[in-house]
């Protein structure tokens, strides 16, 4: 029951493994993919509740030696920072790691975005894995190699691109997770089918609420479907200079009501992007690039399942149209001050729009939502 899907990344290539149970059998896998490793497991204080027992069992079960306890990190966007970069990056210095140090990421995005950057960093790079626990992280964070951590003056500004060398998506995993952080994981998914697959979103119009109630072979389908679409732009574009940028779609303006909510939990990053994808297809749709029946149906998909889907979902303080044109301006995908938004043609047909009129965004978001 464990679907493989191929980052084609030349001699940095890796596989995602996709299904239930693999966080128990981490062990056997990496002692057969990556013989010989001493492995240093780092989760946070949530996650290390249901799921650092199994991984460690099964670890000792398959004669994996881990190098000293597992760092277990405080759960939360907050953890992104320099203190914990710095922490854990002298933690494992003061264990004595070498190149053959493994670090072992079980997680979130937040895990696995700061373990991945001490691993990029620590002797200037070693290995490490991701056995991501968010749907989130399953379908987006663990697979194409950003790593990072927040700066204060904003997210994911200090990072690096270090690919891991293995992903273990445990669909099991799900289970445990709140129904609101899957929930905001699935406006990823459905984000997927929006850039280039239509087919895809009509199956989620179909599937999506039996993949938020639990059914697993709808889960496992639904995260190999968005993981190959990933793998494919990562694939064709590692460092986004042109189509990975296609994967920001909603983000620039789900960055700017994150911004404005001060990133504190008002608003999850995936509930944001929701938003966000839906004020993409409006602003298309006002630029006659799209049918406005393309924006309806993005919001009737996203309300069905229950994620917010309109500016006014969030508090009227958050949604200031000055304010939310000033952080757009700010997002470091802002080149030169112009800006740049995915927009699309259709479901399934978006495409990168350069110097976007930053006029034509403020009418929009001073109309507000469609009656
Ligand atoms: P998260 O890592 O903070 O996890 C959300 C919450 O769920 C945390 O409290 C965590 O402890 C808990 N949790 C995680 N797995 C659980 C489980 N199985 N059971 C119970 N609780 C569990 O958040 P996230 O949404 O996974 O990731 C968000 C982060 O990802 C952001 O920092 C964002 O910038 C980053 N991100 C990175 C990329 C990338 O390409 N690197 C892409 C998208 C997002």
């Amino acid at each position: 029951m464990t679907d493989t899907v191929r980052v084609e990344l030349g001699p940095r290539s890796y596989d995602i493994l996709i299904g239930p149970g693999l966080i128990a059998r981490a062990g056997g896998i990496l002692a057969g993919a990556l013989p010989g490793r001493r492995i240093v497991p780092v989760t946070d204080e949530a996650v290390a509740r249901f799921h650092l027992e199994p991984l460690l069992r099964g670890l000792r079960d398959a004669g994996v030696t881990p190098q000293g306890e597992p760092v277990v990190l405080p759960a939360g966007e907050r953890t992104k920072s320099f203190a914990q970069f710095e922490n854990l990056l002298e933690e494992l210095l003061g264990r004595g790691i070498d190149r053959s140090t493994l670090l072992l990421a079980l997680g979130g995005g937040v895990v696995g975005d700061l373990a991945g950057f001490a691993a990029a960093t620590a002797l200037r790079g070693i290995d490490f894995v991701q056995v991501p626990t968010t749907l989130l992280s399953q379908v987006d964070s663990s697979v194409g190699g950003k790593t990072g951590i927040n700066s204060r003056h904003g997210k994911n500004l200090v990072g690096a691109f270090h690919q891991p060398r293995l992903v273990l998506a445990d669909t099991a995993a799900l289970d445990t997770l709140p129904p609101r952080e899957l929930l905001a994981g699935y406006a990823e998914v459905v984000k997927y089918g929006l850039i280039d697959d239509p087919a895809f979103f009509g199956w989620l119009e179909d599937n999506g609420r039996h993949l938020i109630d639990g059914d697993a072979a709808a889960r496992t389908a639904a995260i190999r479907a968005s993981c190959a679409a990933k793998a494919r732009i990562v694939g064709a574009d590692e460092r986004e200079s042109a189509e990975r940028a296609l994967l920001n779609l909603g983000h620039t303006f789900g960055h700017a009501l994150e911004a404005a909510a001060g990133y504190d939990g008002t608003l999850l990053h995936g509930e944001a992007v929701a938003i966000g994808m839906v004020l993409a297809f409006r602003l298309s749709a006002r630029l006659g690039l799209c049918a406005a029946e393309d924006e309806a149906r993005v919001a009737r998909h996203l309300r069905s399942v229950g994620l917010p889907h309109r500016l006014a979902d969030v508090p009227e303080a958050m949604r200031v149209p000055e304010e939310l044109l000033a952080h757009m301006g700010k997002d470091k995908k802002t080149r030169q001050g112009s800006l740049t938004f995915v927009l699309a043609r259709g479901i399934g047909r978006s495409f990168v729009a350069k110097d976007v009129d930053p006029e034509a965004v403020l009418r929009m978001l001073r109309d507000g939502d469609p009656a």
